[in-house]
């Protein structure tokens, strides 16, 4: 296949900007759509991160474009072009100091950002009216979850007569169904879209707008990020309210595995660890680990060899750190430690440094987004830790297995697709998997794989083995071409019938 022309539109993409796996995802997908002989152009906000991550190198392409939005307003954007090492996409920036040029994307770790309806109506308005605009013709226009999900809606509601808008097929990817971007009724007003559309089978919510919703309606293609999180949010457990409205659309809904980016996180080349290594010769891996020991003031072991256990996640209810808390105080008597890297919400952040503070040779917590660090975290520890409430793919556990680190995670999402128990022996598996989100199903777990580091001629065998997995973007790329195309074939056939 191939030669596809696709506008990614996504609210974060790596290196440029990134809370959790969007940015990967974007990033790397698109680089993989490239290299297949498609065309894809990014567009994403100019954030102040962003500005810091393209050094001087972004150049102005247009200026002072007014944007319209709702009756009477207009604000102007600016556009930057930008592109990503190793990656032949080409990156538009919206620029907008007043909703974009601050110090965090979304918000902190109190509370998201008052007027985020504000900034991302902004954002899906003006890359809507600079597709138009823009010399650039596009087969598939791409979203990615709530922060993009207006663009299907102006395209369908107010650029349907536009002959070129009009013939660009939509896909909508939900990355997490639990952030739907829902604001007050006022905002409804400011999106330019009319009141006609302020009802329970359109964009309102429980008398309050929600963008997701647009996303889901308007587009030709949904996707999830794994074929389990497609089919468990057709249920009232994970739809988070809107599996009724996803069940219209399961036709044309479907799940496509994330891949991960080998180039990015690669031991055998990586500059932001201790000492490279692959699974053919693993004296490496030990150098990082005896590092990480150090790094989290245990140079001293403490006797027999504890088994390291990293965890590098968003600090939301979500990835089940409170769970983990509750496990501390049997966990403590294991012979493990855990490092912990993370950044969100206040009360967790709190759990976690008291709980730090109370078992300092077992718990280690760093409370910041680092990249560097997530590196070193993934080549020095033995095993890694997902005790996610819901997962819809996670990129954590693939990265793990990549540094020959073993995933220990919850069953949900794709953390089922990825993972399959290991057993008692190698060759069998690739990862712990437990199915309680509880303490004691983090403790059993645990314990299991602390039955099969004790055992170290195991070991040897198991952690090359689960660093052979294949998690790359070639199968999951072709995928998304796929569905592509079925996106087009969708968007000529209702173009057909509303003639
Ligand atoms: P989610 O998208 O829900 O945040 P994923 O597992 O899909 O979870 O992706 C998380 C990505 O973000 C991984 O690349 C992980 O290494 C990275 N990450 C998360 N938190 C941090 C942090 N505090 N510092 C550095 N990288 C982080």
């Amino acid at each position: 296949m191939g030669r596809l022309r696709v506008a990614q539109i996504a609210s974060e993409v790596a290196p440029l900007a990134k809370t959790g796996g969007l940015a990967d995802v974007v990033a790397s997908l698109s680089r993989e759509l490239e290299s297949n002989g498609n065309r894809i152009s990014i567009y994403m906000p100019f954030y102040r991160e962003t500005r810091i991550a393209c050094k001087g190198a972004a150049r102005q392409v247009r200026k002072s474009i007014p944007v319209h939005l709702g009756p009477g307003t207009t604000q102007e954007v600016n556009v930057f072009q930008a592109t990503l090492t190793g990656n032949k996409a080409n990156v538009f920036l919206i620029e907008n100091a007043k909703a974009f040029d601050r110090d965090h994307i979304y918000g902190t770790s109190e509370s998201d950002y008052a007027d985020n309806g504000e900034r991302f109506i902004l954002f899906c308005r003006a890359v809507t009216q600079l597709m138009k605009e823009s010399g650039d013709e596009y087969d598939v226009v791409h979203c990615h979850d709530w922060q993009t999900a207006l663009v299907p809606a102006y395209i369908r509601r107010i650029y349907a007569g536009e002959g070129k808008l009009a013939r660009m097929a939509q896909v909508f990817s939900i990355h997490n169904l639990a952030y739907q971007g829902v604001f007050g009724k006022e905002v409804m007003l400011k999106t330019g879209l009319g009141w006609e559309l302020f009802t329970p089978e359109q964009l309102e919510y429980w008398g309050k707008v929600n963008f997701m919703k647009a996303g889901i309606l308007y587009s030709d293609k949904i996707s999830t990020v794994s074929p389990t999180y497609s089919k468990e949010i057709l249920g009232s457990e994970y739809g988070c309210g809107l599996d009724g409205l996803l069940r219209t659309r399961q036709a044309d809904l479907s799940g496509i595995l994330n891949g991960i980016d080998t180039v990015v996180w690669d031991p055998a080349k990586d500059a932001r660890i201790s000492a490279p290594y692959s699974a053919k010769g693993m004296e490496g891996k030990e150098a990082c680990r005896r590092a990480l020991l150090q790094e989290c003031g245990w140079e001293n072991e403490g006797g027999k060899r504890k088994m390291i256990i990293g965890a590098v996640a968003r600090l939301a209810s979500q990835k089940g750190f409170d769970i983990l808390v509750q496990a501390i105080p049997k966990l403590a008597k294991k012979p493990v430690k855990l490092v912990v890297l993370g950044r969100g919400e206040r009360k967790i952040q709190d759990m976690l440094e008291e709980c730090a503070h109370s078992y300092p040779g077992l718990l280690s917590v760093q409370m910041k987004f680092d990249e560097a660090m997530a590196h070193r975290i993934y080549a020095g520890a033995d095993a890694f830790l997902m005790p996610s409430k819901f997962e819809p793919c996670g990129l954590g556990q693939m990265i793990a297995m990549r540094y020959g680190t073993l995933p220990i995670v919850r069953a949900t999402g794709g953390l089922l697709d990825s993972i399959r128990p290991i057993g008692k022996r190698a060759g069998s598996g690739n990862g712990i998997l437990f199915k309680e989100a509880t303490p004691a199903g983090i403790i059993t777990a645990v314990e299991e794989a602390l039955e099969l580091f004790k055992n170290e001629v195991e070991w040897k065998k198991i952690i090359p083995d689960i660093m052979g997995a294949d998690f790359s973007w070639s199968a999951s790329a072709r995928q998304y071409e796929n569905l592509y195309v079925q996106a087009i074939h969708a968007m000529e056939k209702r173009m057909k019938n509303s003639r």
